[in-house]
């Protein structure tokens, strides 16, 4: 069978080895809109868009179509020494339109950690440039997840993504307490009294690295895979004002808010962020094909390119960056979102999606909902009054997941004992009312 061939033959990430070679795998066969169908015939909404990133569901006949054009035109060049594509130069052009207004460079590569990667590297390659050889540090949130390549591993910030590699370079990267208001909030501390703690704690750490040793800050302005966690007010206009005051970069990881996720363009457009540096993936290309970017100021750009005169060349690239299909595709799947008006569309249904999720917060088991244009989470706990969690051995977010799939729904736990939610940003209404009776049927089977 299928099954016994994937575990004869295939290693999974984010998976119990042990534990697959027991369970087998989902196959996975088919697609229609935001629905999915198993090698069984069973179908499932997509509620987690895949990995936070098929944006257009399963079966947009356009992005094939793109495909197909480039793959029988011109099926593979480079970017490299001075070699580029009409679908390359188009979609950087486009990008840098839709970006925010200090952008003006982009740079392709394929994936979200591979950008985030490649941010790190440019900007010590930035500061080598600008005489600062010592400003290398990177400060980043706990729970925060950027990647598991090597710097972008670093970055991120979940015991479940570092445990047993023992990364290397911890002179080279910090932690700061995620920005949950609800886990991490003091007792009788306001919203915007947390922003301020948490902006102060960043402060802090600068000072007593030194802040002619720290180089950027990373963030996403939602945190996606670490749980959902929505900024609390104020938060990023003091953590943005603290960086100012120390030159240190301001790195926006849009690789899962990025195209309307949250209602908006750019979480930063959400969030009033002004990026230094801005990488993004998965929506990019509604995942049809791998594709990432690092898109930079003029000002960061001039700064590097003077240095990659003077070395010779700039010493980075990707075979695949730039693959003229993947970025055809990117390109017709900005056309789309642009002809569709999926920004609007987004903003029209998230009000249903966000009263929806709002209203499992009175189930016993789900201590906070929260949420932002089509994104949310629920976390679940033993107590909703004390907020105390379930114990680490009885987890229940993997349960309730576990009966969604029973219920036609795929959803993903996430830290903390939470199920994140994250459609196709092509949901209507009618199938969001779907997704929420189906993981409300979960919660009540687990309850
Ligand atoms: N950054 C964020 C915010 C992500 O959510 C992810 C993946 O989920 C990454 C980076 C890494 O992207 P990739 O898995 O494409 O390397």
């Amino acid at each position: 069978s299928l099954a016994a061939r994937d575990i004869a033959y295939t290693v999974h990430g984010y998976t119990n080895l042990r534990q697959h070679e027991e369970q087998g795998p989902l196959v996975i066969t088919g697609g229609e809109g935001v629905w999915v169908s198993d090698d069984e015939g069973k179908k499932y909404l997509e509620g987690l868009a895949g990995l936070w990133c098929s944006s257009l569901g399963f079966s947009e006949k356009r992005l094939v179509e793109a495909a197909r054009r480039q793959l029988e035109r011109m099926p593979y060049t480079h970017t490299f020494s001075h070699r580029s594509s009409e679908p390359v130069i188009e979609l950087s052009e486009k990008l840098v339109q839709m970006a925010p207004a200090s952008v003006t460079k982009a740079f392709l590569m394929n994936s979200g950690s591979e950008a985030n990667d490649t941010a790190i590297k440019l900007i010590w390659y930035y500061n080598n440039a600008r005489g600062k050889p010592e400003k290398k540090r990177i400060i980043a949130r706990r729970r925060a997840y950027h990647g598991i390549t090597l710097a972008a591993g670093h970055l991120t910030g979940l015991p479940y993504a570092r445990a047993g590699f023992d990364l290397p370079m911890s002179d080279r990267f910090f932690h700061v307490t995620a920005p949950s208001w609800y886990r991490e909030g003091l007792p009788g501390e306001s919203e915007e009294e947390f922003s301020t703690r948490l902006a102060n704690e960043v402060d802090t750490l600068i000072r007593s690295l030194g802040a002619d040793t720290v180089a950027a800050f990373v963030a996403e302005p939602v945190m996606g895979a670490g749980g959902v966690v929505v900024p609390p007010k104020g938060y990023f206009e003091k953590v943005q004002a603290v960086l100012k005051k120390h030159d240190v970069l301001f790195v926006a990881d849009e690789v899962i808010n990025g195209f309307y996720r949250t209602g908006n363009t750019w979480g930063c457009d959400t969030y009033n962020i002004q990026p230094d540096i801005l990488t993004c993936a998965k929506q990019l290309s509604a995942s049809y094909l791998p594709i990432s970017a690092v898109l930079m100021s003029q000002d960061f750009y001039e700064v590097i390119a003077d240095f990659s005169a003077k070395h010779g060349n700039l010493g980075m690239g990707y075979t695949y960056g730039g693959h003229p299909v993947a970025a055809a595709v990117a390109l017709e799947t900005l056309k789309i979102y642009e002809e569709d008006k999926t920004g609007e569309h987004v903003r029209a249904v998230s009000p249903h999606f966000q009263k929806r999720l709002a209203q499992l917060a009175d189930h016993p088991l789900v201590g906070e909902a929260r949420g932002v244009g089509l994104i949310g989470a629920i976390e679940l706990v033993r107590d909703k009054k004390t907020r105390e969690p379930f114990e680490v051995s009885a987890k229940v977010a993997p349960q309730v997941t576990g009966r969604c799939l029973a219920h036609g729904l795929i959803l993903r736990p996430l830290p903390g004992d939470a199920v994140g939610i994250c459609p196709p940003l092509i949901i209507t209404e009618a199938e969001i009312d779907q997704l929420f009776d189906r993981l409300t049927a979960a919660l009540d089977d687990v309850a």
